[in-house]
């Protein structure tokens, strides 16, 4: 069989690298690509080195933005005294859909998972205590994914956090176990929201 030629392998094994994309769907979107007007090409070539470019992560929170701090952290009708602690900026986007929780965010950018050699020291965490430390938190609210990982995290944390006399709680387990905080309905995460319990 012929192989394809330079250009177009390359672009196909870019595009392969994405997660959730296998090897025929790299190729579609790669032939698609070359479909497109130079100028649109351009444009979607634009777009991913600008994103790369242009957002970084909040200094405060760790979520995923343009300005430092970020809206949520700089916005000041949110309640500052309640702090939701998430795996990834992609949840943060799921809890905002539900337009239900006024407070502020701790993005973890990732999960303690001795398995993949993660430790505590790996993810968000030093921040966050220090937040605790500054700022008049009056609740944490653990909202990492209910697998293995999310919730040995969201043990570690509690136990480190609740000595400070902070009321640490995690949603409930309307979301599935071993499934996906952002890929829950918004019934269901407010529910698991709404059903937390103290840890
Ligand atoms: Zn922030």
């Amino acid at each position: 069989m012929k192989s394809y030629a330079k250009p177009l392998s390359n672009l196909i094994s870019e595009l392969s690298k994405l997660p959730g994309i296998g090897g025929k769907t790299a190729q579609r979107l790669a032939f698609h690509i070359l479909s497109l007007s130079e100028v649109q090409a351009q444009g979607l070539a634009d777009a991913i080195v600008s994103a790369k470019k242009n957002m970084k992560y909040c200094s405060v929170c760790g979520n995923l933005t343009d300005v430092d701090p970020c809206p949520i952290c700089s916005d000041g009708a949110r309640d500052k005294s309640v702090i939701c602690v998430v795996e990834s900026p992609r949840d943060v986007f799921a809890m905002e859909r539900i337009r239900e929780f006024n407070g502020t965010y701790h993005v973890l950018n990732g999960v303690i998972s001795p398995m993949d050699g993660v430790g505590p020291e790996d993810i968000n965490l030093r921040s966050l205590i220090v937040r605790l430390q500054n700022e008049d938190v009056k609740e944490l609210i653990l909202a990492t994914n209910p697998n293995i990982e999310g919730e040995a995290t969201a043990m570690y944390i509690a136990r480190l956090v609740k000595p400070a006399g902070i009321k640490v709680t995690r949603i409930a387990h309307g979301i599935p176990v071993g499934g996906d905080l952002e890929y829950a309905d918004e019934v269901t995460l407010s529910k698991a929201l709404e059903g937390r319990r103290e840890l």
